[in-house]
């Protein structure tokens, strides 16, 4: 028998959808990465095309609210401003920076959307730059123009506004998520009540599936040469998200180095390699605590989970193995 061995330091993978037959898929890039919106029932040309069009102008509205990697978005021209006044702002970033804030607050800064200085500075931002540890000296300039106190938003008055004219706003860590719950809402808005979509690995679904049965998320994890299915969710009018700190790094001196900050040190986070879950009302939230619970690491985080009533699954790298930890609210959507 041949011996499989995990590859720990390998994308710790995202959330990967099995047994799902649908009878229509309309697929598309957004955001960097790939989307895809699978319909339990048949639609025909016209409505597949029309489909099509509304999904994409709801994007490509998101992408020009909040990409950072287009200068001429609304959150470009707002990290641009060097003023604490209040600016008019669209609904979408509105709700972006009003549920970060409070995800911020209930994860104790462990989810941080001002971290973009940080982002750029170990070089995961829009700009392409050789990746390698910055000096202490210049971590501690830096992290300076980072606090997520510093960042407001006004949901009745419809405005944002600095508070410290130095913070940058990176939501790279929730608007997928958003993305996700945003076309749910046109499916919505057509009548179409049985679906998955999916953006890069944050999905939301609702009703049933072509067989009549929710649909099933499948947990990956990373073995030699592929990914296994480990756990599988049935998600029902729920959104689930993955992060992790093996979707991407660098490595120095032998070392790790992920894409996801601790905005309390300023570098990224240092336990061993880890891929955390969450299943909420929305893509949105589940979006932000992944990477939040992934910030305070299989101990911290698991117990935040836990005391929250979240919905959670750690993967923790572990030698040649996984440590699997799951908070009880999640187990409640498991199958088998
Ligand atoms: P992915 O985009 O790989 O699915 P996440 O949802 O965890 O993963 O988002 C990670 C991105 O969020 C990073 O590339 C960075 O732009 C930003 N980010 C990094 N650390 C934090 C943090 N502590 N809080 C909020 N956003 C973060
Ligand atoms: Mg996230």
């Amino acid at each position: 028998m041949k011996r499989r061995t995990f590859i720990t330091l390998l994308a710790m993978g995202p959330v990967a959808a099995c047994a799902r037959p649908a009878h229509a898929t309309i697929r598309g890039l957004t955001m960097g990465t790939n989307y895809a919106v699978e319909l339990a029932a048949p639609i025909d040309d016209a409505v597949r095309t029309r489909l099509g069009e509304l999904i994409e102008a709801e994007l490509a509205a998101i992408n020009r609210a909040m990409s950072t990697y287009d200068p001429r978005s609304e959150l470009s021209e707002f990290n641009r401003r060097q003023d604490l006044r209040w600016v008019p702002a669209s609904r979408g970033l509105l709700e972006v920076f009003d549920r970060a804030s409070q995800i911020s607050t209930a994860s104790r800064g462990a989810f941080d959307v001002t971290v973009g200085p940080l982002v750029d500075l170990w070089g995961f931002g829009p700009e392409i730059r050789t990746r390698r540890v910055p000096d202490d000296s210049v971590i501690e300039r830096v992290r300076q123009s980072v606090g997520y106190q510093h960042l407001q938003a006004d949901l009745s008055a419809g405005a944002i506004r600095k508070r410290d004219s130095r913070i940058q706003v990176d939501v790279c860590a929730i608007a997928k998520g958003y993305g996700v719950d945003r076309v749910a809402m046109v499916l919505d808005r057509q009548g179409i009540h049985n679906y998955l979509v999916e953006i890069g690995g944050e999905l939301r679904a609702r009703g049933t599936t072509a067989a009549g049965k929710p649909w099933r998320v499948g947990i990956e994890r990373p073995v030699e040469g592929g990914h296994v299915v480990g756990e599988i969710v049935a998600l029902e009018n729920r959104g689930i998200a993955t992060s992790g700190t093996t979707e991407d790094f660098f490595e120095q001196d032998g070392r790790h180095y992920s894409h996801i900050i601790d905005p309390k040190t300023a570098r990224p986070v240092e336990h061993p390699p880890i891929a955390v879950s969450v299943v909420a009302d929305t893509t949105m939230e589940a979006d932000a605590w992944a990477t939040a619970l992934v910030v305070l690491g299989p101990e911290r985080g698991y117990s935040l989970a836990q005391a929250r009533g979240l919905a959670a699954l750690f993967v923790t790298a572990s030698g040649p193995t996984f440590d699997v930890r799951v908070t009880d609210a999640l187990r409640a959507h498991l199958v088998g």
